[in-house]
């Protein structure tokens, strides 16, 4: 993969662009804020949950008393769904159910992993941060995604990808812009056919036709050159 590709998400609560690596500590700071100010009043457990699949990542904050099965819906959207595949959640040691209550789970500083489709599998790995109680009205939330990754089309070097080529990536690096994808259709005949599936910000991208999520559509798009 590109060496140069970095990773950054934007922060929900202050618009601040932090790396993979801080992110997670930065938003905790505003979490911690926002459990003094919710002290006092109604609130309930939530806990705060990395996910990441090399270098995409996304933050959420998830209601403690809601089923595994929210965490699955909303990966869906935002990640996943192309035709309706079967998904679970794992951890090494033993299955876990998709009615399992989400701060059960998520004792501090358990991994687990999610495999979505078991044909063609994409799988992202979950980790719990910490808990808070807040007082707040959402079952589950996003607090960062990284940006569209910088993937640059491979013929041309300039251009930002926009295509993949789902038979050819398995060899080689088969990102294309727009142009170079009219070019790689006269020499791959399964291209023009039907390996073309754009680039989008989701580790399922170039799976089973995979197009883009249903939420947060517009961090779903290609590298854009600033
Ligand atoms: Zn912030
Ligand atoms: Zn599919
Ligand atoms: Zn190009
Ligand atoms: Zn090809």
């Amino acid at each position: 993969m590109d060496q140069e590709l970095k990773s950054e998400g934007k922060c929900f609560y202050c618009d601040g662009y932090f790396s993979q690596a801080e992110i997670g500590k930065h938003v905790a700071k505003h979490l911690v804020q926002t459990e003094k100010g919710d002290a006092g009043k109604n609130h309930s457990n939530y806990v705060h949950i990395e996910v990441e699949a090399n270098e995409m990542f996304l933050h959420l904050l998830v209601k403690g008393n809601s089923p595994m099965k929210t965490i699955d819906i909303f990966l869906r959207k935002i990640w996943l769904e192309c035709c309706g595949h079967m998904s679970e959640f794992e951890h090494k040691n033993f299955k876990i159910s998709m009615e399992h209550r989400v701060e059960e789970v998520f004792q501090p500083r358990v991994k687990i992993f999610h495999d979505y489709d078991f044909g063609t599998t994409t799988r992202v790995f979950l980790k719990a941060r910490k808990h808070y109680q807040l007082n707040l009205k959402e079952k589950i939330m996003l607090l960062s995604r990284n940006e569209p990754l910088k993937l640059m089309c491979v013929s041309c070097k300039t251009e930002p990808a926009i295509n993949i080529c789902t038979v050819c990536c398995y060899q080689e690096m088969a990102f294309f812009c727009e142009k170079c994808s009219k070019k790689h259709a006269e020499t791959c005949e399964d291209f023009a056919d039907y390996a073309n599936t754009p680039i989008v910000n989701s580790p399922r991208m170039g799976e089973c036709g995979y197009t883009g999520g249903t939420i947060d559509i517009e961090r779903d798009g290609v590298y854009k050159i600033k």
